[in-house]
């Protein structure tokens, strides 16, 4: 390929839509463009990365039996409502009429499409388990599409759904997945991990997201500093370890005291000289149903998604100012476990060991002391609600927890009955009897990992693509384009590598060196061939590799098998 044929439409300026990264850089290195919030145009370079993602999605899918097909955009109505999501989907659900005046919507995701098809066409044991995949864009109207590819309203998913006759057929499913996935993000040479994630809305027990490390994620990963151990997840879900008795003291009588304007645990914590550790910090909720008091320790924060989660609400809040003084009788800062009424108590678990504890008094300026529970206040649910924060101990092997930062580009359920009893999918077992499927489901956002590939391998200067993933492998630059020597030289590099299977541009376009030097390494190929006159002069050029930011001088005999070789180093890692 030729720059100058190739489309790719370069930025000097960093486009001020753009915050991450990502979307700067592939806007700026002309990958894409947009055609509305959250829709892009995938330009030649991006689809050529694009391509490269999918095809390594497929050798591990197809390695682990999975069988392509492809499966309807656009989805009828009458399958969400049979599944029951039609009305808990909501207005991310991309919803449209035909003529006719008939619902469909397109389709953010195909339990339903394919629990439909398995339910017509497979009816006995034998015919299981099924492993099937798909390439394909989705469809979800996001709060708020944003970050480029990171968050789209359109954006390209590979979704695979197992069907298994029971429970341990699905564990060896989602272990299959589960390995290629591993091998899927290994493949595309990014540093990633697989962690043990919330399951949230979509129902079923186990899932695990794999995340791509990068600074700019949005999820916090706590991991466990012993390799050997590997236990990891995200923090919604990381797991606290509880803790053992902080006090063996005997309890003391409670008492009211004033605490004048302390409002926060700090606040309160100064006044009495005391630890936050010794506070019981009480949040007050609404959900749907009801006020919920949540307890923490003074130096903990909540939890919501495991409040949300041991609560089995729909909604879940913090309460608006008029809600707390009604139901505490006084404003934020003061509200506490004792003698609140109308009110569903939960308690983490290490509010439970505390003695001697102070809380708030439901009383405008005043706390309470020696509070201890179980005694003095009795919580309707005793969980784990609590954020688990960096250096805690690991809840398998007590070594310590260290964060990160990642970004989600794949998950894997376990769905087990859930679509298949809705949508009535049974089939008949040895004994002749109809059970419904157990199904899990597998997704891997491909443009979304293509983006955090950006986010996780960059510099100031532009894009620094895995060999694996990377457009092109090589871009030949000769200096001067109107040096004869060098622009045939350039023209014999260039056939050698591409003869030699080797992925190569040249930049032929009449531009200073500077202009050419900052577009390769804007755009990012991993190996940059630069021709120029002092170089030829000893019969060499100059190699560079951007991922090493190193540079050697090769003999022009020698061009092809040091970018092989430097290509089969770099994709080693
Ligand atoms: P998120 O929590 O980020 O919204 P999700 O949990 O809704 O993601 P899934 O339904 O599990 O995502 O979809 C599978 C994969 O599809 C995700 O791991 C992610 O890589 C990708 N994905 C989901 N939503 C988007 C989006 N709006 N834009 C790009 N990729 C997405
Ligand atoms: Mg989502």
């Amino acid at each position: 390929m030729r720059v100058s044929n190739l489309l790719m439409p370069t930025l000097r300026e960093l486009p001020a839509e753009a915050e991450v990264v990502s979307h700067q850089l592939l806007l700026r290195a002309g990958f894409i463009r947009k055609a509305a919030a959250g829709v892009y145009t995938l330009l030649p370079l991006a689809w050529r990365v694009i391509r490269k993602i999918e095809q390594i999605i497929r050798e591990e899918m197809d390695r682990q039996g999975g069988q392509e097909l492809m499966m309807p955009i656009i989805q009828p109505a009458e399958l969400w409502h049979e599944s029951g999501r039609w009305d808990v989907y909501g207005p991310e659900l991309f919803r449209l009429k035909d003529r006719h005046g008939r619902d469909f919507c397109l389709g953010p995701t195909h339990e339903e499409i394919i629990t439909a098809l398995i339910r017509g066409e497979i009816n006995s044991y034998k015919q299981l388990p099924l492993l099937l995949y798909q390439i394909q864009n989705k469809y979800r109207d996001e709060r708020r599409p944003r970050f480029g590819l990171l968050r789209g309203r359109e954006f390209i998913m590979k979704d695979l759904y197992s069907f298994d006759r029971d429970e341990a057929g699905l564990d060896i499913s989602y272990n299959k997945m589960f390995e290629a996935y591993t091998n899927v993000f290994r493949r595309c040479g990014l540093r990633f991990r697989p962690v043990v994630a919330d399951s949230g809305a979509i129902g079923g027990s186990d899932t695990h997201e794999f995340a791509v490390l990068a600074e700019s994620g949005e999820a916090t990963i706590l991991y466990c500093e012993n390799d050997e151990c590997g236990y990891a997840a995200n923090e919604e879900r990381a797991e606290a370890v509880a803790s053992t008795s902080t006090g063996n003291m005997a309890p003391l009588e409670m008492k009211k005291i004033s605490t004048p304007d302390c409002r926060t645990i700090e606040e309160v914590a100064l006044f009495l000289k005391l630890p936050p550790e010794k506070m019981i910090k009480t949040m007050i909720y609404s959900t749907e149903k009801e006020t919920v008091a949540a307890m923490v320790r003074g130096d903990r924060e909540i939890n919501e998604v495991k409040l949300y989660n041991a609560l089995g609400c729909i909604r879940l809040d913090l309460a608006d100012e008029e809600t707390v003084l009604r139901v505490t009788g006084a404003p934020a800062g003061f509200a506490g476990p004792v003698n609140l009424k109308g009110v569903k108590l939960v308690a983490d678990r290490e509010v439970m060991t505390l003695a001697n504890a102070v809380c708030g008094a439901n009383e405008n300026d005043y706390h309470l002391v020696n509070v201890n529970p179980g005694r003095d206040f009795k919580p309707d649910i005793i969980a784990d609600i609590r954020l688990v924060k960096a250096g805690e101990p690991c809840p398998v092997c007590g070594a310590g927890l260290h964060e990160a930062k990642g970004i989600e580009v794949g998950q894997i359920f376990k769905l087990g009955d859930k679509y298949s009893k809705a949508l009535g999918a049974t089939f008949l077992d040895e004994n002749g009897k109809a059970r419904p499927f157990i199904m899990g489901c597998y997704g891997i956002g491909v443009t979304r990992t293509m983006a955090a590939a950006v986010e996780q391998n960059h510099d100031e200067r532009g894009i620094k693509w895995p060999v694996q993933i990377a457009p092109y492998h090589v871009i030949v630059v000769p200096v001067s384009t109107k040096d004869k020597d060098q622009v045939n030289a350039a023209e014999e590099i260039y056939q050698n590598l591409v003869t030699g299977g080797v992925e190569t541009v040249i930049d032929d376009r009449p531009e200073r060196a500077g202009v050419k030097f900052k577009d390769a390494d804007l755009v990012g190929y991993p190996i940059r061939i630069t021709v120029g006159a002092k170089g030829l002069a000893e019969g060499k050029v100059e190699l560079y590799s951007r991922l090493e930011e190193q540079t050697m001088m090769v003999p022009l005999g020698d061009v092809v098998n040091a970018v092989k070789s430097k290509l089969r180093e770099l994709a080693a890692g």
